[in-house]
């Protein structure tokens, strides 16, 4: 059971839990929409995927 983070934008990014998935929404986060996310708020992000 992964964790999923659902962009604004539409991207969905998945990882096997926080630790894989925290670093790659950063990155996606910045890459893409030039934003700086703190832990806290990527992980108010995240579902668990079922
Ligand atoms: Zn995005």
């Amino acid at each position: 059971m992964g964790k999923l983070v659902r962009c604004t934008c539409g991207v969905e990014l998945r990882g096997r839990d926080e630790a894989d998935l925290l670093p790659r929404v950063r990155q996606h986060a910045k890459e893409a929409h030039d934003l700086e996310l703190s832990d806290d708020q990527i992980r108010d992000m995240m579902e668990v995927e079922q």
